[in-house]
This record gives structure tokens, sequence and C-alpha cells, in this order.
């Protein structure tokens, strides 16, 4: 594996990985390890790439970001600034969003099981669209809608029949999904007539979301062409215009060198002659289309920084490079086997193994996490200079789904995001502290070590006293 060929593959006169003009080694100095590391030019033109291919190619186009993929207020008001709606999936990622001073008539709110409390909070704040995932949702919303006064944009999040996964492209049995509301059963025409009748929610078009980390054109293309099919279907049967069409997210990312993901403009060049086509085909007026990127608005723009805490040479086994950081920071990798290229950010200068200067041996080693589970690796198989105790080891790609996915496990405190960009580093999220880790233990009384526990030392003497009189 080359991580040469990956994009952080800069360096300075130094031999350090430079990211966002930064030098990497400086920045772990600086914030510690671990550390996430965000290219803001790196979201910026994922951005702009959305915007500006799909926008050359469809008249009416509107990007949302889905924040799940990383959600911190400087992340969301970075992307609303090039122009992206915001999509949330909880009410945790609403509040982020609305004390950061986003506008709530930019956001969608997702969920396949919104609570009523969740429901409300949207309401309250005026989210832009509830993208309903069951019947039942649809008449929480109006119910609770109708209780303030309001009438609730929705769309309906519909199954198409597509399930689009890693690398493999499937048609049957995705049916059988927490998500959507189902189109063969007849339930995706009914909540569209239910939903054209209730009076307090106003449905405005139609969502799927074929999977994530999708290489290829042809399953977008095939939901367009379910969704069109049951629109005119709706169409016929209750008069339901469709005013947005939302094809939801999902393209891949270059995680390392076998990942040869499309781009947007791949992506924009498939879509939108497709939806063209079809709406003339079917004699609809062209919907807005909307698009969902999470991973591949933030995911390459991301690196997380470590310190090498232990080397272990197992002779003709395997060589274990213990790093300060793993599957509390990112759970990926013992959640769907995830492969990270990793270099070593201190030494990125060292010829490489083949080359005929080569000083410095080459190893392939396996980056190990330090969290007490054996699942908990980073990276496995990967070739780098030596590496030694100290070392700075930089894992790529990790811009999405790991600060959003990271925990507390083993009280690991979760580590500072900065946003790099010219030279120059902003905390965006600080490092968590031991006594952040406590904060919210709360001990009862009984339990407290005696020398912390008046009222425990107050029986005791209460006690002994009445032992006394008697
Ligand atoms: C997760 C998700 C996305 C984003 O997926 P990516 O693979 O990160 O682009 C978009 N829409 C919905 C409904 C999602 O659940």
């Amino acid at each position: 594996m080359n991580y040469r060929s990956n994009i952080h593959s800069s360096a300075n006169s130094k031999g350090h990985l430079t990211i966002g003009g930064c030098d990497a080694v400086a920045l772990a100095k600086r914030f510690g390890t671990p550390l996430y590391v965000i290219d803001e030019d790196a979201v910026r033109r994922a951005c702009r790439a959305y915007v500006e291919e799909f926008g050359a190619r469809y008249p009416n186009v509107r990007v949302i970001y889905a924040s799940k993929a990383l959600m911190v207020k400087a992340i969301a008001l970075l992307v609303m600034e090039e122009g992206l709606f915001l999509d949330v999936c909880s009410g945790g990622e609403l509040y982020t969003a609305i004390s950061a001073g986003c506008p709530a008539d930019q956001i969608y709110f997702h969920g396949n099981s919104k609570s009523a409390a969740e429901i409300a909070f949207a309401l309250s704040v005026g989210v832009f669209r509830f993208v309903v995932d069951s019947l039942d949702e649809l008449y929480v919303i109006d119910r609770l809608a109708r209780s303030k006064g309001l009438v609730a944009n929705v769309m309906l999040r519909l199954t198409p029949g597509i399930e689009a996964h890693t690398h493999e492209y499937i048609k049957t049995g995705q049916i059988d999904s927490k998500f959507g509301i189902v189109i063969p059963n007849g339930d995706a025409l009914r909540a569209v007539g239910i939903a054209k009748r209730l009076a307090n929610v106003r449905l405005t078009g139609l969502h799927c979301h074929i999977g994530s980390q999708v290489f290829e054109m042809e399953p977008f293309v095939d939901a367009i062409d379910v969704m069109m099919n049951f629109a005119k279907q709706a169409h016929e049967a209750t008069g339901f215009i469709m005013e947005e069409l939302d094809i939801g997210g999902g393209l891949g990312i270059r995680y390392n060198s076998k990942d040869d993901p499309i781009t947007a403009r791949d992506l924009a060049e498939a879509v939108a002659p497709a939806l063209i086509d079809a709406a003339s085909r079917h004699g609809l007026p062209l919907p807005s289309l909307l698009l969902e990127p999470g991973r591949s608005i933030v995911g390459e723009a991301g690196t997380t920084l470590y310190t090498v805490n232990a080397v272990k040479r197992i002779e003709g086994v395997r060589t274990y490079v213990s790093v300060d950081g793993g599957m509390a920071d990112n759970p990926r990798i013992a959640l769907y086997q995830a492969e990270y290229e990793a270099a070593l950010a201190n030494r990125m200068a060292v010829p490489g193994p083949s080359s005929p200067g080569s000083s410095e041996s080459w190893e392939t080693v396996s980056v190990a996490g330090n969290c007490c589970e054996s699942g908990d690796m980073l990276v496995w198989d990967v070739s780098m200079p030596r590496p030694e105790i100290g070392d700075t080891l930089a894992v790529f790609c990790t811009g999405a789904y790991n600060y959003s996915m990271a925990s507390n496990y083993n009280r690991y405190p979760r580590p500072a995001v900065v946003l790099v960009r010219d030279g120059r580093a902003d905390v965006i999220v600080e490092r968590e502290t031991y006594a952040d880790l406590t904060a919210r233990d709360s001990v009862p009384v009984r339990l407290r070590p005696a020398a912390t526990r008046p009222a425990a030392a107050e029986l005791a003497h209460r006690d002994s006293a009445g032992a006394q009189s008697r």
C-alpha cells in the first residue's frame, strides 16, 4: 500500500506531514494527541463540487449536508456558508445546529424513530422539512402541529427496493429495512393519501437513501426510476405533485488505494439527465433535486494524529504499533472492518522501501488502539519506516463518522478537533478532561467513602450515643 498516493501526502522541508499548511507534528505537540485535524479547504472543495457539478446540469438543486458524519457547530456553519442546507437526525443534532445559529428554515429533520419531544422541538424552532419515516410519525407531526397552530412541511422517506452497500448492489431483500415506507405493499401510496388529507402537514416531496460508501452510479439512476414511477402513480391516484425529490447521500470516498470512488461530477452526469428524462416521460413537472452527502463532504478532509506508545515485534508473526487512541475515537474498524491508510507524520521524507537510497528499513506493521479489546485495531498491514515510541502516526480520511461516533470507552476523554487552513489552526472542539469524564457521575451517600460521608458519620455517632444511653 502506497500512502504517498493519498490526498494528504504533502510534507514540508523537515519531512513532516502538512495539513492545511500546518505541520502535523507541531499540531500534535501543541494540541496533544489523539487529535482530529480537519482541512477546511478540503471541506469547502467538496461542498463546491456538489453545488457546481449539479448546478451546471440541473435547474433546481439543493445540496444538504448529512450532518451525522461530523456534527459540530463550526462545521455546520462552514458548510452552510458554502450554500448547503443541513440534515439532522436527532434532537441533539438539531440543537447543535440551532445553537450555532444555523437558520432552522434550512434544516431537514430525518430519523426513523423521532420522539414526540423531538418533533415538538423541531416544530418550535421551525425546521424546513420533516423527512417522515412512518405513518405513525405522520400522525404525530400532524397532531403536534395542530396543537401549535402550525402546518408542517413533510417529505416521505420511501424504500425504493434498491440497496447499494459497499461495492455490492442488491435489488431484493432491502424492503426488509427499518428505514422508509415500503412501496410494493401499498404503504407508500397510502401514506401519500393520508399526508394529503391531514390538515396540519403539507407533503412537498419524496425521499430515498440507498446506502453509504457507494461506488457506482447505477443504483442512484435506478432509484430515480423507481421514485419517478411512484411519483407518477401517486399523482394519478391522489393528484400529488412532487415538488422535490431527495435521492439521499452515500457517495463513497477513497479510504485507501483499493477504493476507486466516483466523483460528484460523475454522479451529476448520470443523475441529472436520468431525472429530466423520467419527468418528461411521465409528463411530470421537474422536481427540485436534493442530495444529502455526508461522508464525501468531510471524510477525506480529516486526519487523526496519534502518538506511538509501544512497538511489539513478534518475530515472523506481526509488529503491533500501539498508539494513544483507538476504537473510542474511531470505532469504524471494529464496527465494519473499515480499512484506513496510515503514515508516520514525523518521517514523511524517508525514502521508500524499494528506493536505492533507502537508509532506514521499512516494516509492515499493524496499528493497535489502546482499548481493552483485541478487536481494537486501527490499521492492519501498513508499510512505514520502522516505527519507534514517540513517533507521530497519522490515520487518513477520518473526517466522517469518527468524532461523531466517538465514545468514552475505557474512560478515554474524547480528543480535540482542530480546523486548519493556510497554516492556521483553530480548535473547534476542545479536548475533554478527566474532570469532564466524571462531571455527571453521582454517588449515593451510602456508597461514599467514610472521610467524605458526613451524613453517615453523623448516623454512626447517633447510633453509638443511643447505645450508651441504654
Ligand atoms: C447517513 C445518511 C446520509 C449520508 O450518507 P453518506 O454516506 O455519509 O453520504 C444521507 N441521508 C440519509 C437519510 C442518511 O441516513
